[in-house]
């Protein structure tokens, strides 16, 4: 049976150009740029909550670190280096290979490198940590939004939610939908280009849209004091969505988890940097409302009428 030690060596072991020392030592070393505040964010995956425990673990290794890198590019910051802690019921060579292949492949993509971790035998759950850098004082923080700001949101939203609803057998879709709705619960694509653009642009606030919009964007507005109403009608909607009603699509949009866009706030005077900094980034920005005073999420549709929240987004402790 391997040691703990060959699975690291085989497995997690590998150059870290952007890091003074990497993997083997008792500590790794990293130098921050000067000027530079480091973002440092974990998350912690527990097979049978996070995951399904015989999820491809190519896939998975990309999204245990894309969910990461969400965080950095929610913070506006560049991802420079991680650090992957591993709980494993028994040491299955090719499992790890496998999800070792997906995070380092992902990790090359966006210039990180795995510095360090644990690894050790128990029920599987894995926890990265990653650090990167934003320039000091400028990150996009949930307590920076001010009153009369837009509303915006990358890409589109819902995606993930009715993907997790098709594999529940709660929504039917042609083979096609299907694909596109399981890429984005499978794949989820990190934000990291937008949120950097966005810190040239100015923009102060931002959260990444991991547990639904609702509940996401209530964390901007409480932590910075506001209210805020939505458009209904201008959320973007994933494709698949047109598949199913129109009340369902909006509750998809609005409360399901896992789309990882980004929704930030910003002056209505940015509007047009906004725009250009997207057109950098390659990503598509909607503006869906505009921040308050006034505390309170209200909704409504284009003919100005109220709409009624489907719930809050998902919360792991109110099941
Ligand atoms: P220690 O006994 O000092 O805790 P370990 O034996 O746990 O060291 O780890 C040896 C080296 O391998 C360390 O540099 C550690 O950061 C690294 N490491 C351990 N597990 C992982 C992993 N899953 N991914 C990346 N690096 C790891
Ligand atoms: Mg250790």
């Amino acid at each position: 049976m391997p040691s703990e030690f060959d699975l690291i060596a085989r497995h997690f072991t590998r150059p870290a150009p952007g890091a003074v020392l990497g993997v083997g030592d008792d500590a790794a070393l990293m130098r921050a740029s000067p000027g530079m505040d480091l973002a440092v964010s974990t998350d912690m995956l527990v097979a049978g909550r996070h995951f399904y425990p015989d999820t491809d673990p190519y896939l998975l290794g990309r999204k245990a670190l894309a969910v990461n890198l969400s965080d950095l590019a929610a913070m506006g910051a560049r991802p420079r280096w991680a650090t992957l802690a591993l709980a494993l019921p028994e040491p299955d060579e090719s499992w790890l290979a496998a999800f070792s292949a997906g995070l380092l492949e992902l990790a090359a993509e966006y210039g990180v490198d795995l510095v360090g971790g644990d690894t050790t035998r128990g029920p599987l759950n894995l926890c990265i940590t990653i650090l990167g850098e934003v320039e000091a004082g400028r990150a996009l923080r949930r307590d920076a939004a001010r009153a009369g700001d837009d509303i915006w949101v990358s890409g589109n939203l819902g995606g993930a939610a009715l993907a997790l609803r098709f594999l529940q057998g709660q929504a039917a879709l042609p083979e096609e939908a299907a694909r596109d709705a399981l890429a984005r619960l499978e794949a989820p694509i990190p934000r990291v280009a937008l949120g950097r653009a966005l810190v040239v642009g100015q923009v102060r606030a931002a959260i990444d849209l991991s547990d639904g919009l609702l509940g996401d964007l209530g964390h901007i507005l409480e932590r910075s004091g506001l209210g805020a109403e939505v458009q209904v009608d201008a959320l973007p909607l994933h494709p698949a969505l047109a598949q199913v009603s129109l009340e369902a699509a909006r509750a998809c949009a609005l409360a399901g988890g896992d789309d990882y866009e980004l929704c930030f706030t910003a002056n209505p005077a940015q509007h047009a940097t906004i725009l250009a900094a997207a057109a950098l980034a390659g990503v598509t920005v909607s503006r869906i409302g505009w921040t308050r005073t006034e505390p309170g999420l209200t909704l409504r549709d284009r003919s100005g009428a109220l709409v009624t929240a489907p719930g809050r987004g998902f919360d792991h402790f109110a099941q």
